[in-house]
């Protein structure tokens, strides 16, 4: 099992219920066993998108998941929440990161991690510093 670190954000209708959804499905994935959330607190949106306010977490989870079957995993909660991709970093119903997949650095097609723009965001070093991982 690998304790990995997931970042977790919403800012588009019930907030609160796509975080609390995302992390019902994250509890029913074989393979996951979700150990803590930070708290969910409410950020402003990051670039120059014209969009509505964020809450973000961050969550504590082990898994025995490969990291590239972990992120399908995560893509696949976002799609079933309704997640339409348009522009980058603009509003969505739920955004899954991987911050950490243990202590592995991964450069692969698609998959970075750690995830690069940590240590720019302080919506995710709130959460990580929560979990004792920042
Ligand atoms: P962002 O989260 O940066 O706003 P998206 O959620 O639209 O953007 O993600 C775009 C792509 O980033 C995903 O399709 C995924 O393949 C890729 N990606 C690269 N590294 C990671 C990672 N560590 N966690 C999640 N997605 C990642
Ligand atoms: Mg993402």
């Amino acid at each position: 099992m690998v304790t990995c670190y997931i970042g977790i954000g919403s800012n588009i209708g019930d907030r609160r219920e796509y975080i609390e959804s995302a992390i019902r499905e994250l509890k029913k994935t074989k393979g996951v066993e979700f150990r803590r959330s930070s708290s969910i607190y409410e950020t402003e949106p990051v670039g120059r998108i014209k969009q509505g306010k964020f809450l973000n977490g961050v969550l504590e989870i082990e898994t025995e998941l490969a990291p590239k079957e972990l992120l399908e995993r995560l893509n696949a909660i976002e799609k079933k929440l309704g997640r339409i991709r348009t522009v980058k970093n603009g509003p969505r119903t739920i955004d899954l990161d991987i911050l950490y997949y243990g202590e592995e650095r991964i450069a692969e097609d698609g998959l970075i991690v750690p995830h690069p723009r940590i240590s720019e965001r302080e919506f995710v070093l709130k959460g990580l510093r929560q979990l004792g991982k920042a």
